[in-house]
């Protein structure tokens, strides 16, 4: 067992608030990471992320080893001195790469395939570039194109040279598309997998395991009652989540009764507002997203409700030209930084002309805006409001 300890504060059915105890600090859940894909979450410092009060953050396996490498980072004394970030990491195991750069691309969907156009991921179909078997993944770099063999030993072994507080097993992530044949044979690997990764893990790491099976309840409930049954410090739910956001609520619903109540447990790649309303409902601890600085890159800022709209929900396009002259702060209830200093249209402004410190300006907001929310949502939780502040959120 790894450095992790796990206490819930409050509890409510499902819905529950806790402190996670790691090596470099503690965190109050329900909480978001930031994603910090390749040692940084894009557009941000360490300095702002902490402004922000980020309390963890979660790195990328497939990127960091291909560069700068895994052995570099270990030299200059691992990530956490690496970037500057003294507080909690994970990392993941290179699983969802497979994904993303494998079946994810030759089918060109994302964890949720929406078979209505209108909700598509605008994703482009293209070549795989990833071979599965028992062994592991075979992938090309996306840097120079060179071969690359990840196992789940060596994506271990990966992992501690890297040194987060908390690192994943490598499991494989199937399509959304992927039948119910292939996924119980990769559901079989991947649980063989967890096995392995647990044998080589031999730092005091915290080690997650991975719940795997598509969006077929057998599958899932088998994997959740299997991964549980193993040595983990904690849990993620990860892979394919369906084909709706109504899939994914079952998928929930089936596996979170079968893992042990008192580790925690990761949704892993899902933290837009209504999933994360829907899944702390049913006892996700751990939130992972790219979401807001990949919205702030598009120029769409984050706003409180009830100004969203059906369509747009807690964003709008700042681009549009009806900001050109706002003097008014991106979301006139944020009480960040950026909201208190800054007015719409010189953001705007700075997005328009290309430069560069205004991505920083509205990731800044964006970031603030969905780690404040996980505070009112702990707040709702321990004072009893959640169901309250859920109806206020989503109506
Ligand atoms: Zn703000």
């Amino acid at each position: 067992m790894g450095d992790l300890s796990f206490r819930i504060i409050n509890s409510q059915k499902q819905v529950r608030t806790g402190e996670l105890k790691l090596k470099h600090g503690h965190i109050q859940t329900p909480a978001l990471m930031p994603v910090a894909t390749k040692a940084t979450v894009k557009a941000l410092s360490a300095e702002d992320l902490k402004k922000i009060g980020a309390q963890i953050l979660i790195c990328n396996t497939y990127h960091l080893m291909l560069q700068p490498t895994a052995n570099l980072i270990e030299e200059l004394g691992g990530l956490h001195t690496f970037m500057n970030w003294d507080k909690p990491l994970i990392t993941d195991s290179g699983g969802f790469q497979a994904f993303s750069l494998g079946l994810g691309k030759e089918h060109a969907v994302g964890k949720i395939f929406f078979p209505d156009e209108s909700q598509s991921s605008g994703k482009q179909k293209g070549k795989s570039i990833v071979k599965v078997n028992d062994k592991g993944i075979s992938f090309r770099s996306i840097y120079d194109n060179s071969h690359q063999f990840l196992t789940p030993e060596k994506s271990i072994q990966i992992q501690e040279k890297l040194g987060a507080d908390m690192i994943l097993v490598l499991d494989e992530c199937t399509s959304p598309l992927s039948g119910k044949e292939y996924t119980a044979k990769s559901l079989k690997r991947t649980h063989q997998w967890a096995k392995r990764c647990l044998e080589v893990h031999q730092s005091n790491q915290a080690l997650i395991g991975i719940v795997q099976g598509g969006h077929w309840e057998d599958l899932r409930k088998n994997s959740a009652q299997f991964i549980s049954s193993l040595e983990f410090d904690g849990f993620a739910i990860g892979g394919s989540l369906g084909k709706s956001k109504k899939d994914m609520h079952h998928i929930l619903d089936w596996v979170i009764p079968c893992l042990e109540e008192e580790k925690p447990r990761h949704l892993l790649g899902i933290g837009v507002v209504e999933d994360i309303f829907e899944s702390v409902q049913r006892g996700i601890d751990l939130f992972d997203c790219v979401s807001p600085t990949r919205l702030a890159r598009s120029g769409l800022a984050h706003i409180s409700p009830p100004a969203g709209t059906k369509s747009n929900k807690y964003r709008f396009k700042l681009l549009s030209t009806k900001y050109r002259n706002d003097p008014k702060p991106l979301d006139p209830q944020c009480k960040c930084h950026i909201c208190k200093n800054y007015s719409r249209a010189y953001i705007r402004h700075l997005l328009k002309t290309e430069e560069l410190v205004g991505f920083n300006l509205i990731s800044f907001h964006n970031v603030y805006f969905m780690l404040h929310l996980m505070k009112e949502i702990r707040d709702a939780i321990n004072k009893d409001y959640f169901n309250q502040l859920k109806k206020e959120w989503l109506n």
